[in-house]
């Protein structure tokens, strides 16, 4: 996924979906075993993916990591609201070009 596609996402996803604290997305390059690292610090959201995944499954860390920003869901879990707001995001998405 070049630059431009990735900044095309993110924009779209943010026009989608608007939260009401800012949020800065990043990708890096990690060689350990995890798709995304998601931190709060009570002003800014500091989301950060990791580029060595395929397009699609950082994509998908992208939309799992917003979910939890829309529901405002600090502690991370995965339950029922976090569940229906990750299945609204993805349908959304299907109609989303991002390049
Ligand atoms: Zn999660």
């Amino acid at each position: 996924m070049t630059i431009q596609e990735w900044r095309s996402a993110t924009r779209q996803l943010r026009k989608l979906f608007p939260v009401s604290i800012p949020v800065n997305i990043r990708r890096f390059h990690s060689k350990r075993d995890f798709p995304a690292v998601t931190r709060f610090d009570g002003k800014v959201c500091l989301v950060r993916i990791n580029s060595t995944q395929t397009d699609s499954e950082q994509v998908s860390s992208l939309l799992h990591e917003w979910a939890h920003i829309v529901v405002l869901d600090m502690f991370w879990s995965h339950g029922e609201i976090w569940g229906t707001t990750y299945a609204k995001i993805w349908d959304s998405w299907k109609v989303v070009d991002v390049t």
